[in-house]
C-alpha cells in the first residue's frame, strides 16, 4: 500500500520548502513531460529507490487566524491516522512555541514513527541550538536545512527504512477504484456493480484497515474494484475535510490500475477532481471519467458535447480519456463503465510488436523528422516499447539532448492516433544510439 510521509508543524516553519525539496526531482521530471505546474500540496518522492507521497499538511490550512490553529490540530490527527510516517518540522531560528509543544504531545500518544526535523539550520554554528527540541520526547532532532538541503539524505535514510521495496503484485487481475468527491455517487456505483456479490470481500493483507477489494466476476468481466466508498471513518474527524479525502484517494489510487474519477454532472470538473486526475496521470495509472447524475441535467443535443469539451479543457495537457455520461439511480451505461474500464486496462498493459511500431512510426518520422539543432540532423534510427506497468518507448537516436517537447508532443500524438492509448498515460524517452 501506498507510503505516505506526512509533513505537520506550525505555520512558516519551512513545511512547504521541505516538501518542494523532497519532491523536486520527481516532480522536475514529471512536469517537463506533460507540460503542467500547479500549486499541489502532494506529490511522489524517491529516495535510494523506494517510492513514497509526501503531504503537506500546511497547505490545506485555510481560513482565518483563529481557526488557524484548531486545523492543524485536526491536520495532525488526520496525519496520525493516516501517514506512515510522519514529519514534525520545528524552527531552529525561534525555538520551541506552545504549538510546537502542544503538537508535540498529540504526536507522543499516536504510535506512528515521527522524526523531529529541525529546519533553517543552515549553518553548522546553529546545530547546537537544537538540543532543546529533545524536550519533545520524540528522539533525535535531525538538523536540516531545507533551503539548501543539508541534512535531508540522513532524514530520508531513516524515513524510508520503514518502507519495502516495492513487491511484486499478488493478483494478476486489473484492479478498479472509483474515485471522487463525496456524494458524487461512488458507493451507488459500488453498489449497482457488485449487488449482493458484496459480501465476497478479500481484505489486502496486512492492510484490512485501509481497503478493500472486491471480486466481480460477471458478463464476461473479472476485476478487483477497491473499495472505497465502502470504508468507513475512524474517528472523529471529517470525510468532508480535503485533506482526509486526498489522502484516502492516494492511497487507493496507487493500489489500483484503471482510476474511474466520478464527477456529479450538477458541478462539473472541480479544483480537487483535477488534483486526483493529475495525481493518477502522475502515477501512470488508467484513467476514466464518469459524470455521474446525468439524469439531473436538462440536456439538448448538444449538452454532452460541450461538457465534454469543458472537461477536456480542464485537464489538458492529457486529454485522451475517456468520458462516459453515468447515471447510477436510472441505470444508464453502468455495464459500459466497466467495459471502458477493461479497455483501459487492456490498453495499458499492452505491448505493441517491435516490428509493428518500427514500420509506422519511422515512416512517420521519416516524413517529420525532428527540426535540425544547431546544424545538426537528429536521425532516429529504431524504436522499442519497454517493458512495464505502463506503456513506455524508447526512441534511439544520435542525438536525444537535441530533441525538444514539441516533438515529443507529436510522436506522443501520432503513437496514441495509431495504436490506442486511450486512458493511459503513456512515457518517451528518447536514447543515445
Ligand atoms: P510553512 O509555512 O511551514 O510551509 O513554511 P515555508 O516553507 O513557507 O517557509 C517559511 C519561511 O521560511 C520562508 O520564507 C522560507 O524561505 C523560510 N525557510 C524555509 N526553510 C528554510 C531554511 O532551511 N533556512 C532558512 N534560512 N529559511 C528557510
Ligand atoms: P458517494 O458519497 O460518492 O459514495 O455518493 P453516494 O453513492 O452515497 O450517492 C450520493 C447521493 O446521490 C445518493 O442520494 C444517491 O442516491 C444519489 N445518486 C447517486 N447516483 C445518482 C444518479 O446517477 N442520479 C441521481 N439523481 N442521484 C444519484
Amino acid at each position: 500500500m501506498a507510503n505516505i510521509v506526512a509533513i505537520v508543524g506550525r505555520p512558516n516553519v519551512g513545511k512547504s520548502t521541505l516538501y518542494n525539496r523532497l519532491t523536486e526531482s520527481r516532480k522536475a521530471i514529471v512536469d517537463d513531460f506533460s507540460g503542467v505546474t500547479r500549486d499541489r500540496h502532494y506529490g511522489q518522492a524517491e529516495w535510494i529507490g523506494k517510492k513514497f507521497t509526501v503531504i503537506d499538511t500546511g497547505g490545506f490550512v485555510h481560513g482565518s487566524e483563529d481557526v488557524f490553529e484548531a486545523a492543524i490540530r485536526e491536520q495532525v490527527l488526520i496525519a496520525i491516522e493516516e501517514a506512515s510516517v510522519i514529519l514534525f518540522v520545528v524552527d531552529v531560528t525561534t525555538g520551541t512555541t506552545d504549538l510546537d509543544d502542544e503538537i508535540a504531545g498529540i504526536l507522543r500518544r499516536s504510535n506512528k514513527p515521527v522524526y523531529i526535523v529541525s529546519n533553517k539550520v543552515d549553518s553548522a554554528k546553529q546545530v547546537n541550538d537544537s538540543a532543546e527540541f529533545y524536550s519533545f520526547g520524540l528522539g533525535d532532532p535531525y538538523n536540516i536545512s531545507s533551503m539548501t538541503g543539508s541534512g535531508t539524505g540522513e532524514l530520508l535514510d531513516d524515513v524510508v527504512s520503514h518502507f519495502e521495496v516495492e513487491e511484486e503484485e499478488e493478483s494478476t487481475l486489473p484492479k478498479f477504484t472509483i474515485v471522487g468527491r463525496p456524494n458524487v455517487g461512488k458507493s451507488s456505483l459500488t453498489n449497482a456493480l457488485l449487488g449482493k456479490e458484496r459480501n465476497i470481500v478479500t481484505p489486502i493483507a496486512g492492510t484490512t484497515r485501509d481497503a478493500i477489494r472486491i471480486h466481480y466476476n460477471q458478463f464476461g468481466h473479472e476485476f478487483l474494484l477497491v473499495d472505497t466508498a465502502g470504508l468507513r471513518r475512524k474517528s472523529k474527524v471529517s470525510e468532508n475535510i480535503e485533506f482526509y479525502s486526498v489522502m484516502r484517494t492516494i492511497k487507493a489510487l496507487e493500489d489500483s490500475d484503471v482510476v474511474i474519477l466520478m464527477l456529479d454532472a450538477k458541478d462539473g470538473i472541480e479544483a480537487q477532481d483535477i488534483n486526483i486526475f493529475h495525481l493518477a496521470e502522475k502515477n501512470k495509472k488508467g484513467i476514466m471519467i464518469l459524470v455521474n447524475k446525468w439524469d439531473t441535467i436538462e440536456k439538448d443535443h448538444k449538452t454532452a458535447k460541450a461538457f465534454e469539451e469543458a472537461i477536456r479543457n480542464k485537464i489538458a495537457p492529457f486529454t485522451d480519456v475517456p468520458i462516459l455520461f453515468t447515471s447510477v439511480t436510472e441505470k444508464q451505461r453502468i455495464f459500459k463503465t466497466v467495459e471502458t474500464a477493461m479497455e483501459v486496462y487492456q490498453n495499458k498493459t499492452k505491448k505493441i510488436p517491435t516490428s509493428k511500431l518500427n514500420e509506422v512510426m519511422l515512416e512517420i518520422i521519416e516524413n517529420y523528422p525532428p527540426p535540425a539543432n544547431k546544424g545538426k540532423y537528429i536521425k532516429i534510427k529504431y524504436v522499442t516499447q519497454i517493458p512495464g506497468r505502463s506503456p513506455m518507448f524508447a526512441f534511439f537516436c544520435n542525438l536525444p539532448q537535441y530533441i525538444k517537447d514539441p516533438y515529443k508532443r507529436f510522436i506522443e500524438n501520432k503513437l496514441r492516433e495509431n495504436f490506442d492509448f486511450k486512458g493511459v498515460p503513456i512515457q518517451i524517452f528518447f536514447r543515445q544510439k
